[in-house]
């Protein structure tokens, strides 16, 4: 059995992995993708002490790096299941979508999230290429330009908020005809002057040329009336899905389907730890998703030497 196996190879899997496999033990990383959302990301400038790197060469160092230490990586497994220990100090067991089952003393679920998508022509096309997902990440790069906020919840409206400081004019489009956001954030949103939002607008396509972004279409579901606005960003803002549908009815989930965790990354499970975008842990960046392994890593550590 594993030391530590942990379940995800996104930034909190690998970090927890370097940090378990330092303390000398058997760890082992079982990853639908190794190296997680940073695979689809374009620039990021926002990890300390790195100016500026792709998704693509993060991934890849990420991966290096466990390597190096001998870490066991099962790449492209997917665990379907998860069976606590039957008693204190025993082995939890993982089930793989390929029949195989892993066992464990302790076990660090690391599945990390999705943002849904609005599914219109475009979407998929411009991905990167003018259509993006997280203001912390990639509004800095549509400085001075117009753009556009789908969803006009809280993260809706905190992200068109946010962009109204960054870029020249945002758009907000929410589909139902009033904004769900907390008023208090309504409030701040309609005094800003670079701001306009449409309400009962249903989105229909996201357009571009030359291979980017140059507007969106929507509908208005009042009066069935199509737009065109002309911008260079469409930021989706309609939900973040943690990947833990596996994990239902086993360990605790907020009503978001998030894990909950402690601020040592414990779940309600003994011996199951929890890091990154899969989790209660606000705020779903490399940098916390990084430093939330480390700290699930030590935890685990911590109980294996007490068992
Ligand atoms: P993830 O990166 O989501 O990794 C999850 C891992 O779990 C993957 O290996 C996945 O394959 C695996 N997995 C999922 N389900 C299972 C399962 N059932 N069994 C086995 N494995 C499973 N953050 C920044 O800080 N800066 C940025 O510039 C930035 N830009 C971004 C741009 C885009 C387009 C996106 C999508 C995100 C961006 N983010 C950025 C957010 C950042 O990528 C995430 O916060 C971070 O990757 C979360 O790390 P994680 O390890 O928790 O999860």
């Amino acid at each position: 059995p594993y030391d530590v196996l942990i379940v995800g190879g996104g930034p909190a899997g690998a970090a927890a992995a370097v940090y378990a496999a330092r303390k000398g033990i058997r760890v082992g990383v079982a990853a639908e993708r190794f190296g997680g959302q940073t695979n689809d990301t374009m620039a990021i400038e926002n990890y300390p002490s790195v100016q500026e790197t792709d998704g693509p060469k993060f991934a890849a160092a990420l991966e290096a790096q466990t390597r190096s230490y001998g870490v066991d990586i099962m790449n492209l497994q997917r665990a379907d299941k998860i069976v606590p220990a039957a008693e204190a100090g025993g082995l939890t067991e993982v089930v793989l979508a390929n029949g195989g089952t892993l066992k464990a003393k302790t076990v660090i679920l690391s599945t990390g999230a999705r943002w849904r998508n609005v599914n219109v022509p475009g979407e998929a096309e411009y991905k990167n290429k003018g259509v993006a997902y997280c203001p912390h990440c990639d509004g800095p790069l549509f400085k001075g330009k117009d753009v556009a906020v789908i969803g006009g919840g809280n993260s809706g409206i905190e992200a068109a908020i946010d962009l109204a400081g960054v870029v020249k004019y945002v758009t907000v489009i929410e589909f139902a005809d009033q904004l769900k956001a907390d008023a208090v954030l309504v409030k701040k949103l309609h005094s800003l002057p670079n701001v306009t939002v449409h309400t009962n607008a249903q989105t229909t396509e996201i357009t571009g040329a030359d291979g980017k972004v140059n507007g969106l279409k929507y509908k208005d579901r009042a009066t069935g009336v199509e737009h065109h606005i002309a911008l260079e960003g469409v930021f989706v803002q309609i939900g973040l899905v943690p990947n833990t549908e596996f994990l239902k009815g086993v360990v605790d989930l907020s009503k978001f389907g998030e894990i909950v965790v402690d601020s040592r990354g414990h779940t309600n499970v003994p011996g199951v730890f929890a890091a990154g975008d899969c989790t209660t842990v606000p705020y779903k960046q490399i940098v916390i998703a990084a430093s939330e392994g480390s700290k699930a890593a030590l935890s685990a550590f911590d109980h294996l030497i007490r068992h």
